[in-house]
């Protein structure tokens, strides 16, 4: 084995990460930084904040740091952020396909747009990421496509059907498009988290009470965690090191996969 097939497998690539201004994808944009990957990183939020973390990332671990604002509701935005990466970076290696939003309400009461809004950002920019991504990748002979998908993607909860029919989405459109890239060096896997906590995970509380009657405290504990068997969350940090490990020389094999991180949460 090779230097370049070990632990250092994601220095001195490209990792596009989308959504990495907050949460999950900002731990995988640090780990990746941290390895020695120069990054595109993505998402919304306040300018001044997101050129602090961008900054921030160059200075502490001494790699190049883009940011590109794309908005995952737009294929051509999409195609724009990969073409920053190979224009300027010269190349997108490693895509970490990890923007998404969530909105909780049942079925007939489900507005219109939310739900196309979720299934276009959390499933649709998937699709558009990786049509712009795999070229390169093909060409180079060398890829690596980690889609951050749920527990959701494997199991329902009432009241997310936008959301669990995006994420079983995300499933399926790993597993086919690894099949079609298997013998070219790119894999191609989904990562499945349980509760993480995180501004999405706080995000939703609110709504949680109200669409079921409960206090904060009872939504946390006997609604989030009452499915996680491990009675913690998850860390953004236990996810980065999983979706580095999938971009190393060691996780070649490993493709078409839908992986749990979920404190055991799909083993019921
Ligand atoms: P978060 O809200 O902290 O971060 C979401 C990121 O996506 C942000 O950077 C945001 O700016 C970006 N984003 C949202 N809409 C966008 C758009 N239209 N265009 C570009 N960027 C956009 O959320 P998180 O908890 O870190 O979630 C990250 C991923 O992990 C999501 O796909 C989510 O579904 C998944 N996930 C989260 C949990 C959890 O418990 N937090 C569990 C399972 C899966």
């Amino acid at each position: 084995m090779t230097v370049q097939d070990g632990q250092a497998g994601v220095h001195g690539k490209v990792a596009v990460v989308t959504g990495s201004t907050s949460g999950i994808g900002l731990a995988i944009a640090r780990q990746f930084a941290a390895r020695g990957a120069n990054l595109v990183i993505n998402g919304l939020g306040d300018a001044a904040a997101i050129e602090a973390e961008r900054s921030a990332i160059e200075a502490d671990f001494g790699v190049r740091c883009l940011y590109s604002p794309a908005n995952m509701l737009s294929g051509a935005e999409i195609a724009e952020m990969v073409a920053l990466a190979e224009g300027s970076l010269g190349g997108c290696d490693i895509l970490v396909n990890n923007a998404g939003i969530q909105h909780v309400a049942p079925i007939d009461e489900f507005p219109d747009e939310k739900w196309q809004a979720i299934i276009a950002i959390n499933l649709l920019a998937v699709f558009h990421s990786i049509k712009a991504a795999l070229p390169g990748m093909k060409r180079r002979g060398w890829g690596r496509i980690v889609n951050i998908a749920s527990a959701h993607a494997l199991i329902a909860s009432p009241y997310k059907s936008a959301y669990v029919a995006a994420k079983h989405g995300v499933a399926g459109l790993t597993k086919t498009v690894a099949l079609e890239v298997a013998t070219q060096g790119v894999t191609v896997n989904a990562i499945c988290p349980g509760y993480v906590w995180t501004p999405l995970v706080e995000a939703q509380i609110p709504d949680t009470m109200a669409s079921r009657g409960l206090t904060r405290e009872q939504v946390i504990h006997d609604v989030l965690l009452e499915a996680q068997p491990t009675k913690e969350f998850v860390t953004v940090d236990q996810v980065a090191a999983l979706a580095l490990y999938l971009c190393s020389g060691e996780a070649a094999s490993i493709t078409g996969s839908i992986l749990p991180i979920d404190g055991g949460w799909t083993a019921h």
